[in-house]
Parts: structure tokens; C-alpha cells; sequence
């Protein structure tokens, strides 16, 4: 057999372990908020890595608010090294949203029935991880020399922004350009298509002012609450259209998220409503908006036009607002001639037999980090899941898309290093 059926064949024979271990990392509830369990998932991953020869570090990400006694955030990167060739980092993140209601099983029971594997993270991504862990597994298996070094990571925090995780990373130079030549993050993005980046994301926070005054006499007092509902009635009738309008070249799906888009996350004004009440014209109202930008667009745009729209609004009358930005994530973007585009591109081809598509995510991951922290262009996100799965009830993994996706990052990893080139 040749090399590249051999690693193959290994990771069909270990399809069952695959499936455990998958389970086995479902079994640990490392929901975020607020963090739980990361130490305990991180040495999991450590071990099995430290046993198969990988040398392992754990990085906390000491410094950061919000690693804690008791939720420290503890990263773990195992590194195999073999010739002097390239550097391919498998990169995946271990927290996983609460699970929420209207589940049918365990969340947290690691539950295989039926050709799936079900829980809350399965598909987002502790499957990943499991193919990441394989893929590398199997051509150690296979005997097949390593030209390169293959590193395996897994870190927390990436559905709260990954600043504790791959950014601390980044920024502690253990993943950077240089030293770190091609990422794949295993992220579920279907086991047909590339992820080549996402939008643009900026949060802003709108306070709206005005003066408090009798509730039986309105109009001797200026209304927050109306003047912030002025400013969302503004967004629905003129910036909703304008964003809609807008479309980018970059292959985002599903189709409604190549129109820039803006969300409204939530707004708090006046009086509690649950409390006792007192005849006051509202002096304060606040809400906090989600604005999704286009590599188009670009920040400055999108933010000047964000406050345009507020000073018309203001300028109609009373109410004074300000806007504060809450966070800005940059879009990004994977060059077309990437070598790690090409070479999953070739390794889907030969595993499935299909023409991958190119895709951007709608939301934003921890490419971001990667790109503008370490400065690492080439990284994609490939792996097995379903994206519709994420982060709903029931979540699962078919066993057969992470079977698959581990062969496409096993011969992919090998094609980056030199080692194969997609016969
Ligand atoms: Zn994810």
C-alpha cells in the first residue's frame, strides 16, 4: 500500500476510538459562560497527546481578568515534531455554549446512537478536535515520516472572543508568523467546504439622554425612551435598507449574510418594570447594537455611518445620545493562492470525491485572531459538523462527516509538508 492509503486506512480502522474519544470530550461540561471544566478538558487532550508522543504545554492566560481561581483558562499545545519542513497548527476550541432547553438527551452524556454522536459541543467543535487528533494520529500509524511539525491546540473562550484563548496565544508569540506556517481551525462548517474568513463585527452601546420630569405632565420632561425609539425607527426605515443593499464578493453564507446586517442586542430604559412605580418621565435610555460589516465596507465606514444616523436623529430634537464602542473585529480574509486553500481543496477531492465550495462564515471565530495577532495569513476553517448544528438542542455529529473530515485534515497536514500532492 502507499503511504497515503495507509493513513487512510488507518483512520478508518480507528473510526471507533475516534467516536470515544469525540464522547469522551462531550463528557466534560466545558460551558462558557462562565468557563467550566477547562482544566480538566485541556489536560485530557494533554494526556492523550503526551501518550502519543506529542510534547505538551499548558498556557494559562495569566494577566487576563478573567482567568480566575475558579475558572482558570488553561490552554494546552502538543507539537510533534519531525523533519525541518513546515509548521501546521490544528487549532480548537474546548468551551462550548450552556445548553439551553428543549434537549431530547444527556447534554452532556456523550450519547452515540444511530450513526451520531450527540451533545451540547459535538458538532461545535469537540469533533473537530477529535479529527485533529486523529488525522495526526493516523499517519503515525501509517509509518509515514513526518517532513514537518504538526501541532495540535486546544483553547478556551473562543464563543466570548477568544481573548484568553488563541488571541493570548497570539499574543504570547506561540502561535506567530515565523514559527507557526499554516492553521486549520476544525471548526463545523460542513465537510465539503472551505471557510476562508468572516464579516467584520462592530458593538456599540447608545446612551440616550434626557431630562426626568412628572409622568402626568410628559411634556415638561424630554423622554429617553422616545427619543431612542426615534433612533430605531431610523435603523428599521433607513439603515436596514442601505445594509440589505449592500452585498459582498466574499462567498458568505447563508445567502442573507452577504448583505451587511445590524442587530439590536438589547436596550434597557426609564423605570425597572418590575419594580415599584413612581410617575417619572424617562432621563436615561440605553441599548446595545450588533453591526456586521463587510470587507467592503471596512470599520471606518460603517462606524461613521452608525454616527450620522444618531447625530439626524438628535438633531430632531431634546434627547442628547452618545455612542461608545463596545468591540471591532476586523473581517478577514484567506488569500485566494493560499497553499493550505489548495491543499484542502485536493484532499477533499480525493476523500469525497467532490468539488469543494469556498465559503465565509457569517460570524466571526478565532481566524481572526490568527490573522491579525500572529500574523499567520494561511489559515482556514475545515472540519466535520454541521454549521446549522451549532449551538442548537440536540446537537449532533454524523460519524461518517468526522470520519471523513479526519482523512481530508490527515492528507492536507501532509500536503502542506511536501509529503503529498493530491494523485
Ligand atoms: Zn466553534
Amino acid at each position: 500500500m502507499q503511504p497515503i492509503e495507509r493513513v487512510l486506512s488507518e483512520v478508518d480502522r480507528a473510526a471507533d476510538e475516534i467516536v470515544q474519544f469525540t464522547a469522551d470530550l462531550v463528557r466534560i461540561p466545558t460551558v462558557n459562560p462562565p468557563g467550566e471544566e477547562y482544566e480538566a478538558c485541556a489536560h485530557f487532550l494533554g494526556d492523550y497527546l503526551e501518550r502519543r508522543s506529542f510534547a505538551v504545554e499548558y498556557i494559562a492566560a495569566e494577566g487576563r481578568a478573567e482567568h480566575t481561581v475558579r475558572h482558570p483558562r488553561v490552554n494546552v499545545v502538543g507539537s510533534r515534531r519531525g523533519g525541518a519542513g513546515p509548521v501546521v497548527h490544528l487549532n480548537g476550541h474546548i468551551d462550548v455554549v450552556p445548553p439551553g432547553d428543549g434537549w431530547t438527551v444527556d447534554p452532556f452524556g456523550g450519547l452515540v446512537r444511530d450513526g451520531k454522536i450527540l451533545g451540547r459541543g459535538v458538532c461545535d467543535m469537540k469533533a473537530g478536535i477529535a479529527a485533529a487528533v486523529f488525522a495526526a494520529e493516523a499517519i503515525a500509524r501509517a509509518g509515514v515520516t513526518l517532513p514537518g511539525t504538526i501541532e495540535i491546540s486546544g483553547t478556551v473562550d473562543e464563543e466570548s472572543g477568544g481573548f484568553a484563548g488563541v488571541a493570548y496565544l497570539a499574543d504570547a508569540g506561540r502561535i506567530k508568523a515565523g514559527r507557526t506556517d499554516f492553521v486549520i481551525i476544525p471548526e463545523p462548517l460542513n465537510v465539503d467546504r472551505i471557510c476562508i474568513g468572516h464579516r467584520g463585527v462592530y458593538w456599540f452601546e447608545v446612551t440616550a439622554r434626557g431630562r426626568i420630569g412628572h409622568g402626568s405632565m410628559p411634556f415638561l420632561g424630554i423622554s429617553a425612551i422616545d427619543g431612542m425609539g426615534r433612533l430605531l425607527e431610523s435603523v428599521r426605515d433607513v439603515l436596514v435598507p442601505a445594509l440589505a443593499a449592500r452585498r459582498t464578493a466574499v462567498p458568505v453564507v447563508p445567502p442573507g449574510a452577504r448583505s451587511a446586517t445590524i442587530n439590536i442586542n438589547g436596550i434597557v430604559g426609564g423605570q425597572p418594570v418590575d419594580g415599584i412605580q413612581t410617575p417619572c418621565v424617562a432621563d436615561l435610555c440605553r441599548a446595545v447594537f450588533d453591526r456586521r460589516f463587510l470587507i467592503e465596507e471596512g470599520f471606518d465606514a460603517a462606524k461613521r455611518e452608525i454616527t450620522e444616523l444618531v447625530a439626524r436623529v438628535a438633531e430632531a430634537g431634546g434627547v442628547r445620545f452618545d455612542v461608545r464602542d463596545l468591540m471591532v473585529v476586523h473581517p478577514t480574509r484567506t488569500p485566494d493562492d493560499s497553499p493550505v486553500i489548495a491543499s484542502l481543496d485536493r484532499s477533499i477531492r480525493s476523500v469525497l470525491g467532490r468539488t469543494p465550495e469556498l465559503i465565509a462564515s457569517p460570524g466571526t471565530y478565532d481566524h481572526k485572531h490568527v490573522a491579525r495577532i500572529a500574523g499567520v495569513p494561511h489559515c482556514v476553517a475545515y472540519g466535520p459538523g454541521e454549521l446549522e448544528q451549532a449551538h442548537q438542542p440536540d446537537e449532533y455529529c454524523r460519524i461518517d462527516d468526522l470520519v471523513n473530515a479526519t482523512k481530508v485534515i490527515a492528507l492536507a497536514t501532509l500536503d502542506l509538508m511536501g509529503a503529498w500532492s493530491g494523485e
